[in-house]
C-alpha cells in the first residue's frame, strides 16, 4: 500500500485551471481569459522596454549570485516604498515603516497574514470585499487568520455597494482587520472613488480597524502611479498604521520574476526596527531569503531618472490601452444591439469586469467571474463567438 493512497484529489485551481485548460487547446483562435496578465495588441505577454534596458544595465554590470539578506535588496526595499507611500510621506520621511521584500503580492499577502497571526494585539479576524480575489481566502485562512466578509459589489447597479460597505464597516467588532484593495479592485473592476475612500477612512478610524492594502496595480487603474496610491496616502496621512503588501507583476510586467513587498507603518524608527525584526523571523523559516532578479530590475528602474520615466510612460501606455479596449468593446456591444445597459464597461477599471456578460451567455467559464479585457477581440470576431459557444458549458 502506498503511503499516499489516502490522499484525495484536489480541485484544480479555478483561475490557474483555466490556463491549463488554454494550454491544452489546440485551436488556434482560443484566448485566455482566466489569469489577468496584460496583452499587446497581438495578443502576446509584453516585456516592458524599460525592463529590458535594467537587464542590459545589469548584465554589463555583471552581478554576482549570491544570498540576499532575509529581507531582501536593500535599495529595492527603499524605493518600493517610496512609490506606494509617496516621497513626502511622514512615516517614510521619519524612517518609521517596516518592509522586506516578498515572492510578489502573493508572497506580500502571505507574510502580512503570518506577522499579524503571531503580533496583532486584537482577534484575529479579517473581513474581505464581497466578491475578492480567489487566492485572497486561503492565504489568510493558511496564515491562520478567520476570514470573514464585508459587502462590496452591488449586482444590481454593477457598480460599488457603498451604503452595504459602510453599514458591514460599522457592525465590525472594533479592532478588527480589513482588507482593501488599493485600486482596480479584483475581480469587479469597481473602486471606491477619492470622497468614498475619505469616508471610509473615516469609518475605519472611528471603529479603530486595522487597515491592510493590497496593492497589486498601482498605475494600472489610471495610468498614473500616484493617483492610483490615492487611497493608501491618505489614510497614511489620516493617521492610519496600515499593513501594505506590493506586486510589480502587472505594472512593471514582472510575473514570473516574482518581486513584492510587504510593509507596515510604525509609530518610530525605534519600533520599525523591531518589527522589521520580526519579519525576518517570520520569513527565514519560508523561504530563507529571496530571489535577486527581479528585485535587480525593479530597483535599476525605481532608482534611475531616466528608466524611471520611460517606465511611467509605459505604465500609462498599458493602462491607457485597457481603456480603449473597455471603450471598443463598449462600442462594439451597443452596434452590435446587445440588450442591456454596457456603461459599467466603460466606468470600471483595470483589466477585470463583472456584470451582465452572463445576459449574452458569454465567459461562462471564466474563473470568479473575472475576464481579461481582451474579451473584446470574442466579441468583434465572429468565429471567436462560435468558439466561444463550443467552449462554455452552460
Ligand atoms: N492581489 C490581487 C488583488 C491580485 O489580483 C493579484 C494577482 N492576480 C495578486 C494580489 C498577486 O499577484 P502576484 O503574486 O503575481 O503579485
Amino acid at each position: 500500500l502506498s503511503t499516499w493512497s489516502a490522499v484525495p484529489a484536489g480541485p484544480p485551481d479555478p483561475i490557474l485551471g483555466v490556463t491549463e485548460a488554454f494550454k491544452a487547446d489546440k485551436d488556434s483562435r482560443k484566448i485566455n481569459l482566466g489569469v489577468g496578465a496584460y496583452r499587446d495588441e497581438n495578443g502576446k505577454p509584453y516585456v516592458l522596454g524599460s525592463v529590458k534596458k535594467a537587464e542590459q544595465i545589469l548584465t554589463t554590470s555583471n552581478p554576482d549570485k549570491e544570498y540576499l539578506p532575509i529581507s531582501g535588496l536593500p535599495e529595492f526595499n527603499k524605493a518600493a516604498i517610496k512609490l506606494a507611500y509617496g516621497e513626502d510621506s511622514t512615516p517614510l520621511k521619519d524612517n518609521a515603516i517596516a518592509v522586506t521584500q516578498s515572492i510578489s503580492g502573493t508572497g506580500a499577502l502571505r507574510i502580512g497574514g503570518a506577522f499579524l497571526g503571531r503580533f496583532f494585539p486584537n482577534t484575529k479576524t479579517i473581513y474581505l470585499p464581497n466578491p475578492s480575489w480567489g487566492n485572497h481566502t486561503p492565504i489568510f485562512r493558511d496564515s491562520g487568520l478567520e476570514v470573514k466578509q464585508y459587502r462590496y459589489y452591488d449586482k444590481k447597479t454593477v457598480g460599488l455597494d457603498f451604503a452595504g460597505l459602510k453599514e458591514d464597516l460599522k457592525a465590525m467588532p472594533e479592532n478588527s482587520i480589513v482588507l482593501l484593495h488599493a485600486c482596480a479592485h479584483n475581480p469587479t473592476g469597481v473602486d471606491p472613488t477619492p470622497e468614498q475612500w475619505i469616508e471610509i477612512s473615516d469609518l475605519i478610524q472611528e471603529k479603530k480597524l486595522f487597515p491592510f492594502f493590497d496593492m497589486a496595480y498601482q498605475g494600472f487603474a489610471s495610468g498614473n502611479t500616484t493617483r492610483d496610491a490615492f487611497a493608501v496616502r491618505h489614510f497614511v496621512k489620516a493617521g492610519h498604521q496600515i499593513a501594505l503588501s506590493q506586486s510589480f507583476a502587472k505594472n512593471m510586467g514582472l510575473y514570473g520574476e516574482r518581486v513584492g513587498a510587504f510593509s507596515l507603518v510604525t509609530a518610530s524608527a525605534e519600533e520599525k526596527a523591531r518589527v522589521e525584526s520580526q519579519l525576518k523571523i517570520v520569513v527565514r523559516p519560508m523561504y530563507s531569503n529571496p530571489p535577486l532578479h527581479g528585485a535587480r530590475i525593479a530597483s535599476t528602474i525605481l532608482n534611475n531618472a531616466e528608466l524611471y520615466q520611460e517606465w511611467e510612460g509605459e505604465v500609462k501606455g498599458m493602462a491607457e490601452r485597457i481603456i480603449s479596449m473597455r471603450d471598443r468593446l463598449y462600442d462594439n456591444l451597443v452596434a452590435q444591439g446587445t440588450p442591456g445597459d454596457w456603461n459599467h464597461i466603460k466606468s470600471q477599471i483595470g483589466m477585470f469586469r463583472c456584470g451582465r456578460f452572463r445576459v449574452i451567455g458569454i465567459f461562462t467559464e471564466c474563473a470568479n467571474d473575472d475576464i481579461c479585457i481582451s474579451a473584446s477581440l470574442v466579441l468583434r470576431n465572429p468565429r471567436l463567438r462560435s468558439w466561444r459557444r463550443r467552449h462554455t458549458s452552460t
